[in-house]
């Protein structure tokens, strides 16, 4: 508790322990995208190499909000959104085809835990915007009916999407923000980046072990959002956390927030705040996409499903804190938990 103020850097839903960086910063810029400010720090770099590098991965992340925002009317996504029924097939770029498979697939192995066709109920509640509220009974009925990822059918072999449902939707916000991370490392890589952090608000890659010394990130406090409960040292690793204290808004002292279970069609209520999952990327990008659909989809399943899930697939590792704030977590993690 006592050096809890020590951590200064703040950020969407992790805290950055920045005093512990072995290697000076050499480069750090921020932009709002996704919804969200996003940060690459880039460190031990000759800056000309950086700031092209910096340049490239910023571009990325812009090319990939134009595909896959649900909110954007011009975005590819929402095209599809407004023309997949009735009209027959719509055909997509290779990318956006690619996320809706990637989507599905983890809409299937987490039996809709996570499930990519719950525009209907996103838009509906409008948690996060200013026209937030809680919906009649009936309203909900019907975008649970109009959701579910046994709807979405994809064409591999013609790149093409239809919906089996008039009113379905596809928000990708779930785990786009984590391909847009695995892609901005990428081009880092490519760049020649040997350590750096990537923070898409909330989803980090952690390039490199900062000579040794790891990175090390603080976890929000779920009841306390200014603080951190715990820290986590990585080198290396995708790290990405859902959470309920974010996008919410209270209504006669409940919380509503923005992971839906598919289910009810309402905020999910599993007992957990807070999952977060890690990957170790290995300098290979691919990670966080799906720590982004597992940490979801744990904090829908709720602690006991989620440990069920992790023992049936090996190297995942989680921290999942409850409302009672306690910590259920991996073992191989190096973890401190300071509450
Ligand atoms: P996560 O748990 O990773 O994702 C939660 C989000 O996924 C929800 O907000 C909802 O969109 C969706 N979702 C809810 N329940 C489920 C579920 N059970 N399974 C699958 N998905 C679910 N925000 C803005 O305010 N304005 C924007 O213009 C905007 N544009 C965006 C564009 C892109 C390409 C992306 C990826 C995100 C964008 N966002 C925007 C943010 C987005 O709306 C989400 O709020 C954000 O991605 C939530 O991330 P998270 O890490 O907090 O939670
Ligand atoms: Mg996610």
């Amino acid at each position: 508790m006592k050096n809890k103020h020590f951590f200064t850097f703040f950020v969407t839903l992790l805290l950055f322990v920045s005093c512990s960086d072995k290697t000076p910063v050499l480069l750090n810029r921020t932009e709002f995208a996704l919804g969200t400010y996003c940060t690459v720090k880039i460190y031990g770099m000759s800056e000309g190499k950086a700031n092209s590098a910096l340049k490239e991965a910023f571009a990325r992340l812009s090319k990939i909000e134009s595909i896959a925002s649900a909110k954007n009317p011009d975005s590819e996504l929402f095209y599809v959104n407004e023309n997949a029924y009735g009209n027959g097939v719509v055909a997509v770029s290779e990318e956006l085809f690619a996320l809706l498979y990637s989507g599905l697939f983890y809409s299937r192995l987490t039996e809709g835990a996570f499930d990519i066709t719950l525009g209907a109920i996103v838009e509906l509640w409008g948690i996060g915007t200013e026209n937030a509220r809680i919906p009649s009974p009936e309203e909900i009925a019907v975008a649970v009916e109009n959701s579910g990822y046994e709807h979405l059918l994809l064409n591999e072999a013609e790149l093409s999407v239809r919906f089996l449902k008039s009113g379905l939707k596809v928000d990708l916000g779930a785990f786009a923000k984590g391909y847009a991370a695995d892609e901005m490392q990428r081009v880092l890589i490519e760049h020649g980046v040997e350590n750096a952090i990537i923070d898409l608000g909330g989803d980090i890659i952690t390039i490199g072990g900062n000579n040794g010394a790891g990175w090390r990130i603080g976890l929000t406090d779920p009841q306390n959002t200014g603080e951190v409960c715990a820290v986590l040292r990585v080198s290396d690793k995708a790290i990405v956390t859902s959470g309920d204290y974010e996008r919410y808004f209270m209504h006669e002292g409940k919380r509503y927030h923005h992971i839906f279970d598919r289910n009810t069609g309402y905020p999910a209520e599993s007992g957990l705040r807070s999952a977060t999952v890690a990957f170790e990327h290995m300098g290979i990008h691919g990670a966080a996409i799906h720590a982004d659909a597992l940490s979801t989809a744990f904090f829908v399943m709720g602690k006991e499903k989620a440990v069920e899930f992790v023992s049936t697939f090996q190297q995942i590792n989680y921290i999942l804190i409850d409302d009672g704030l306690n910590f259920t977590f991996s073992e191989g993690l190096d973890l401190e938990i300071i509450k």
